[in-house]
């Protein structure tokens, strides 16, 4: 390829169908967000809705509210919405909960439907929680079931008779790469395994059909490319086809047949409503419902095209302008087998990025040495990733991420 030149960028951001979603979100001046991944940014319409929660349906409907503005239906509303994003049906998503406690409710559930099996497969290095809720359920059940991680390419041949549910994430966090979600589910059901997958960073972000491959249950994750905002709710998908059958765990009065009738006896609620526990956290799935909307409002073809280009520009910029020191790169070259993310590695890797942090262009960290940068193609421009590539060959060329400030570690990185 020719040397690049910011001239090439800017013209690629004059031609984008996508550039016109930029102005629908708020970003401080002056910065260059690669950390979509994490948190998303702040849409603007999410603004006035937040006031229009706060002041309107709390303050002036009270209680009223969960009837007149319809709070009672969140969980369905803007799970039907996401549905959409996800190649599921109308009443196949529910927004609830946090990621984590979905997949202790999902993978609790779907163990009872293969009794006599024992193993629950995932892989070493999946997002920490992921590991931790398996474990979580592994001692809770006494061993009953037993968690069991393959590295990624024995997935297909580890699974057996044995194996009662494939737990797997769509993206990986730290790498970008990207399972081959229709291949693992089919070779799951071949030996009668369910397979749920975690969809924290994929949803936004890469097309995903879940429905189209078959897959059993998922999860996902509601601040990341969704931009529900800090905190907000995660979202749990079941095949329509395993809904009557499921029992959850958490079996609280939001999954109840008929909570309003307040009997002592537990009785779930047909059809998605029966994954739900408690009361809906009505501000973070309202504004969750405003980053929705901007999301299922782009082609999802598009956002693909955009982010490969943009993980293609930036792999080529790195080895041509940082190749002399010291990086390498940990996500797969090859576009088909990366999610919407980049990430290079650097034994000095906290310090770099705290460095460009101190110059607003904000990506993140991931132990031990990744430097992981995040492309949502409805804020991120080309242009930001020549200035983000830029920056970081002046901070190694002058030693500026060497630092005392820069080595001082922070709780969240
Ligand atoms: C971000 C993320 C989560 C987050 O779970 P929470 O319960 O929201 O903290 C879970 N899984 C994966 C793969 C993630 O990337």
């Amino acid at each position: 390829m020719d040397t690049l030149t910011r001239d090439v960028f800017v013209e690629l951001d004059r031609q984008d169908s996508l550039a016109g979603f930029r102005n629908q979100f708020e970003l401080p001046a002056g910065h260059i967000y690669l950390n979509g991944n994490s948190l998303g940014v702040l849409p603007k319409a999410a603004k006035a809705r937040a006031r229009e929660v706060v002041d309107q349906e709390w303050g002036q409907g009270l209680i009223r509210s969960w009837n007149s503005a319809d709070w009672i239906n969140l969980p369905r509303r803007v799970g039907d919405r996401i549905a959409g994003l996800i190649g599921a049906e109308a009443g196949e998503v529910a927004v609830a909960d946090s990621t984590s406690v979905n997949l202790f409710k999902l993978a609790a559930a779907a163990v009872k439907l293969r009794p006599g099996r024992s193993r629950i497969l995932s892989e070493p290095g999946n997002f920490p929680t992921d590991l931790y809720i398996l474990q979580g359920l592994e001692t809770f059940l006494d061993g009953k079931v037993q968690l069991n991680t393959v590295d990624r390419d024995e997935i297909l041949a580890a699974m057996d008779e044995d194996t009662v549910l494939v737990v797997l994430t769509h993206v990986h966090y730290k790498s970008g790469a990207l399972f081959d979600m229709a291949a693992i589910t089919r070779r799951a059901h071949e030996v009668g395994a369910l397979v749920l997958w975690d969809l924290s960073h994929s949803t936004g972000a890469v097309p995903v059909a879940l429905n189209e491959a078959n897959v059993d249950f998922a999860i996902g994750c509601g601040y990341k490319y969704l931009n529900g905002g800090p905190g907000a709710p995660g979202f749990l998908f079941v095949a329509e086809r395993h809904q009557a059958e499921l029992q959850q765990p958490l079996s609280g009065w939001f999954g109840h047949a008929n909570p309003f009738a307040m009997r002592d006896d537990y009785e779930p609620a047909e059809g998605i409503k029966r994954m739900l526990c408690g009361t809906t956290p009505v501000l973070g799935a309202s504004l969750l419902e405003v980053g929705v909307d901007i999301m299922a409002s782009a082609d999802m073809s598009l956002i693909r095209d955009k982010s490969l280009r943009m993980g293609e520009l930036f792999i080529e910029l790195a080895g041509q302008r940082l190749s002399e020191y010291g990086f390498g790169i940990a996500s797969s070259k090859d576009p088909a087998q990366r999610g919407s993310q980049v990430s290079l590695t650097h034994e000095q890797g906290y310090s770099i990025m705290q460095a460009l942090i101190s110059r607003h262009i904000i990506g993140d960290f991931r132990a031990p040495d990744i430097l992981r940068f995040g492309f949502a193609p409805l804020y991120v421009r080309y242009v930001d990733l020549w200035d983000c590539v830029e920056a970081m060959a002046e901070i190694m060329a002058n030693g500026e991420w060497d630092r005392a400030e820069y080595r001082k570690r922070t709780a969240v990185t």
